[in-house]
């Protein structure tokens, strides 16, 4: 009985097989030897899937039809491209085993259908499963030495590279840059996730797959607006929020046996509360006008004495030159030692730079506090209006610059306290808005007149020369 072959090629895209011969020189050889070994080909087959685990399509309906006596041999380049693992390679085995395969071809393999040949057909298929084996062993090897050594065993994550040359992950120089940048809007307290999104995609990074980079599928997860900004009045965890049944609730976070007994308060009350408290400490507007004069004034003066003392400088450097001059011609008149002119040269170049310096500093310390200054009482006076307005993150981030962590909620009211365990005058912020606290409280206490100058305890910190 002439024995009919079903020819079998496959290829998989799998790294560990890339050296072996393309689909099509594999035809080409397997054509040529059946003709020269005068095999009856029936069908040829073409599979693109690794063998390492069963269930190759074409393979096993190859094999079914084997069973259905459509065909009694398979012509194939090598053993291991019919089977890597142990199930598929049983098979073939015990299709030998019952008759139903009278024969296997391999241009690259002496097989004949004895217990010897299948002896060693039996070792050839599990040389190509401890090859397979052995392969993800050392793979896994290294990726846990990569791991030991604190490097990124993986695909690089956005902002990366994997470095195909030396096998490790770099920083990509252009989208690090965004990335960093997109970390500090967040940061910042006025962006949502979304923003960040809409930032990332502007400045065209986007996931490996060419899509935007999304905040994931936890939404629920996002932190809540006011989060980290309230301390608990009762026991001084943190505030947090949660979603039921779609409002926002905020609560203290402690959690346990010793569970804290404040109640919930829902996040359109709570921004009531804290606009309010953002309002009294907004800038009256006829302070803002003479505090901006006060400080036009200062500046006209710190301008003038700057001037002066630039002034006095240059004409002390003026006369240090003529000193180092005169000094060089003493020297060069050969009346003093030359290690007694280079001492008194260093004195005098010294004397020089330190001037130099002194002026730098006074021209930077001029242009410093003035600017930021009108900024900051723009902002007071712009307070109210944030407090009024419907976007939570700007409130946030403003609440946090005026009253630090000092914010706290009991019995469902938004105060400003430190917690009692740090009642301490150093934990609380010392900057121009806490001065700006300290002088509307004293209003109607003291005289105006004394509330916006220097004694009354009303000094924004940058107004200091
Ligand atoms: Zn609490």
């Amino acid at each position: 009985m002439n024995t009919k072959y079903f020819l079998y090629a496959r290829k998989s895209t799998e790294d560990e097989e890339r050296q072996v011969m393309s689909i099509e020189a594999q035809l080409a050889e397997l054509a040529e030897f059946a003709k020269r070994e005068n095999l009856n080909i029936g069908d040829v087959l073409i599979e693109k899937q690794s063998a390492k685990i069963p269930g190759r399509p074409i393979f096993n309906e190859m094999l079914d039809k084997i069973e259905r006596g459509e065909a009694d041999g398979i012509l194939a380049w090598h053993a291991d491209r019919l089977a890597r693992n142990s199930v598929d390679g049983g098979r073939i085995i015990y299709l030998l085993d019952t008759g139903k395969l009278a024969s296997l071809k391999f241009p690259t393999l002496w097989f004949e259908n004895t217990p010897q040949g299948k002896f060693m057909l039996n070792i050839v298929f599990g040389q190509s499963k401890y090859y397979v084996d052995s392969l993800s062993e050392n793979t896994k090897r290294g990726l846990r030495q990569k791991v030991r050594r604190g490097e990124y065993p993986s695909v690089a994550p956005t902002g990366y590279i994997n470095d195909v040359r030396t096998k490790t992950v770099v920083q990509d120089r252009k989208k690090s840059k965004i990335l960093k940048q997109a970390f500090e809007l967040y940061a910042k307290g006025n962006a949502t996730l979304g923003d960040v999104s809409d930032f990332l995609a502007q400045r065209g990074i986007l996931s490996r797959g060419g899509k935007r980079i999304h905040k994931g599928k936890k939404a629920k997860n996002e932190p809540k607006v006011f989060c980290g900004l309230f301390s608990c009045g009762e026991c001084g965890k943190m505030i947090t929020a949660e979603v039921q049944k779609g409002h926002t609730y905020y609560r203290c976070t402690k959690k346990g046996k010793t569970k804290c007994t404040q109640p919930y308060i829902r996040e359109e009350e709570l921004d009531k509360q804290l606009s309010a408290l953002i309002q009294k400490v907004s800038l009256p507007q006829d302070w803002a006008m003479e505090l901006v004069q006060m400080a036009e004034e200062d500046g006209k003066e710190a301008a003038q004495s700057c001037t002066a003392f630039v002034q006095e400088a240059q004409e002390k450097t003026k006369s240090i030159n003529v000193q180092i001059q005169r000094l060089m011609d003493v020297y060069l008149e050969q009346d003093i030692e030359r290690e007694e002119y280079r001492d008194r040269k260093a004195k005098f170049m010294s004397e020089k730079k330190t001037l130099e310096e002194k002026i730098i500093t006074l021209e930077q310390e001029q242009n410093d506090w003035l600017e930021p200054f009108r900024k900051w009482i723009n902002t007071a006076q712009n307070a109210p209006k944030i407090a009024r307005d419907e976007a939570l993150f700007p409130k946030k981030a403003l609440a946090k610059e005026i009253f630090g962590s000092n914010l706290q909620l009991a019995e469902k009211v938004a105060c400003v306290g430190a917690p009692e365990s740090s009642k301490n005058p150093e934990n609380s912020p010392q900057n121009q808005w806490a001065a700006l606290r300290a002088a509307l409280q004293s209003v109607g206490k003291i005289p105006k007149s004394q509330i916006l100058v220097p004694t009354a305890g009303f000094e924004p910190a940058a107004h200091r020369l």
